[in-house]
């Protein structure tokens, strides 16, 4: 008989998933996790069946723009895919978005929002971008005091029916760029009603059949720079369906994210509502990054765990010189490094949710509300970059098959590529948690607390080693930081990824360890600890003394 070799499969992702398990046993009281678990086996059991199904069955279906109708009118009209259209019904009756926001469970809404969307991304081909968006732009509104707007658009985007649920886009990115958006060339104007009207083109609108999107745009007169820019609301369609003064130019072609809908757009005249204010869009669009920046962390542990569930399984199917991948010691040895990586950055990501919900439930401390700022740009940039390099090297723990697309595997690494560079780039991202150490040095010292305080309560001599790992490394990154600040700008720029990078991973280690150690004392389970030990020796320190000078040497530029 010939050979055939059996592919994996996905069991139901909540009841199989050890560490999002563990985490919510921890962290939750026990009758917050009894009320909740029940939406989280459903979700766990489509994205592990019916969805994970119909996303393989979807494979080669991408969103189509057509322009015109056969009578010569422009339309610009986006058809989504089928995996695309029941992921948004799901998304919405399952409270993907609502749950953070109905707050049944205070302080824990949030996180069992995060566990909700952690669950139904890595089977819905990244639909997390439109709700990302969704819920950052209900934030950015709630916390506006504009109380029409709050009106008629939350209850839309915090609606579990799905035949009223709106999504939203976030248009910030032009062509003159997306890091440095002050340089934006969208002008609003007064038009004879007074009424406000947008001129311009935004370059990257993903999910552009959002019903709507809030975006910025310069008043006429205003002065340059992102001081200049005030933050608009659009609705994208009027009654009819008609899009409201809006060329749809084309659809990206993209290496991932396929069924998002990214477009380049023309705004000739499009009706537009001040948010808040006519100047300071940059500042006030912030609460909607600080979701998104949340969201993209959870996409990343969500693609990780994907990945390591796949390989994991395979590694129990697949035959090679005489045994299964399971039990050769150098494929465990590759799996388990992975499995490392995604347990410290599933913590990291968790974390913040953790501190995002005490801040929404008005229970955070003033350090809290520091270190929230510091981790939110700490870990998208982090979980991001461990995303790509997890999904990579899982692609090869399936030999060959792991780069064949039918299997639906490379998907895996093409969707985790984005994560570095939307909502800001690695680098851009760097130079944020910088900034927002601030002046006096107060958001370092409350990272440092709440490091302290984690590694404190890690009593297992097996641990030990670990602990003194996370140790050296924050001190290494408290004594760049006083000599780069010393010797000026350019060395704290040049330094800034290497420092960022190293936060992030020593605050994996951290929360990784005190998980670990709880772990330990109370389930008797020793594979979290197994985890930290592993991630401790896997590179947290990244600091070093690397000069800019040299940079431009080796570069060859001035
Ligand atoms: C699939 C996809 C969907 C997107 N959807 C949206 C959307 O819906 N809405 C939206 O507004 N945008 C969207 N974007 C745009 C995205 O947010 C931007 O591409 C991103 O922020 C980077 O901006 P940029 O492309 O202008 O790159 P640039 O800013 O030109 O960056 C180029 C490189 O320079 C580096 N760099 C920039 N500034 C500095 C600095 N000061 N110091 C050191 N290095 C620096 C960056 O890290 C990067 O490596 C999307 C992008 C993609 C790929």
């Amino acid at each position: 008989m010939t050979f055939q070799q059996q592919p994996p499969t996905l069991g139901n992702q909540y009841d199989d998933d050890r560490t999002l398990r563990s985490f919510l046993a921890r962290i939750l009281p026990t009758e917050v996790l009894a009320e909740i678990e029940p939406s989280l086996r459903e979700m766990g059991r489509l994205a592990g069946s019916d969805l994970y199904r119909m996303q393989l069955a979807d494979r080669l279906n991408e969103p189509v723009l057509t322009q015109w109708d056969a009578w010569g009118n422009r339309v610009d009209r986006i058809e989504l895919t089928p995996l695309w259209r029941q992921a948004e019904r799901i998304a919405a009756e399952s409270g993907v978005v609502a749950t953070a926001y109905e707050r049944r469970h205070g302080r824990f809404s949030r996180i069992h929002q995060c566990a909700l969307a952690f669950l139904f991304t890595p089977s819905t081909d990244i639909y997390s971008c439109p709700l990302a968006m969704t819920d950052g732009a209900a934030r950015t509104l709630l916390g506006s005091g504009n109380q029409p707007l709050i009106d008629r658009a939350v209850p839309h985007l915090l609606s579990r029916d799905p035949e009223k649920f709106w999504t939203s886009g976030q248009w910030m990115t032009e062509l003159t760029g997306g890091s440095d958006v002050g340089l934006s060339e969208t002008i609003a104007r007064r038009d004879a009603e007074g009424a406000w009207r947008l001129y311009g083109r935004k370059w990257f609108t993903s999910a552009t059949t959002s019903q709507m999107a809030l975006t910025l745009a310069r008043p006429e007169g205003n002065s340059v720079g992102g001081q200049g820019l005030a933050l608009f609301y659009i609705e994208l369609r009027d009654d009819a369906g008609r899009l409201r003064n809006i060329q749809i130019n084309r659809l990206k072609d993209k290496l991932g994210t396929r069924k998002v809908p990214t477009a380049e757009l023309t705004l000739d005249g499009t009706p537009a509502q001040l948010v808040r204010g006519t100047t300071d869009g940059v500042r006030n669009i912030a609460p909607m990054l600080n979701i998104t920046r949340l969201w993209n962390g959870i996409s990343a542990v969500a693609l990780m765990r994907r990945a390591m569930a796949l390989a994991i399984d395979y590694a129990q199917r697949r035959v090679a010189f005489g045994t299964t991948l399971a039990e050769k010691p150098l494929h465990l040895d590759t799996l388990a490094g992975l499995q490392a990586e995604t347990e410290a950055a599933f913590h990291l990501a968790f974390f913040v949710a953790e501190l995002l919900g005490r801040s929404e439930a008005g229970e955070i401390s003033e350090e809290e509300t520091l270190l929230l700022r510091l981790l939110t740009p700490v870990m998208k940039l982090v979980t991001g970059k461990q995303a790509v390099a997890v999904t990579s090297e899982a692609l090869e723990a399936f030999g060959g098959a792991g780069y064949v697309e039918d299997t639906g595997l490379p998907l895996l690494l093409r969707d985790a590529q984005v994560l570095p560079i939307w909502e800001g780039t690695t680098n851009v991202l760097s130079l944020d948690a910088l900034r927002a150490l601030g002046t006096e040095g107060r958001a370092f010292q409350a990272l440092k607390a709440q490091i302290s305080g984690c590694l404190e309560a890690v009593s297992d001599g097996r641990l030990a080693e670990a602990v003194r790992v996370a140790l050296s490394a924050l001190e290494h990154a408290e004594s760049w930081l006083r000599q780069a600040t010393e010797d000026g700008p350019e060395s704290l720029e040049a330094g800034a990824r290497r420092f960022a990078m190293t936060l992030g991973r020593a605050t994996e280690l951290a929360l990784l360890l005190k998980h670990a150690q709880w772990s330990l004392a109370q389930e008797s389970d020793a594979r979290a600890a197994a985890a930290a030990r592993r991630f401790a020796s896997s590179g947290i320190d990244l600091i070093n003394d690397r000069k800019i000078d040299e940079a431009r040497v080796l570069l060859g530029l001035p």
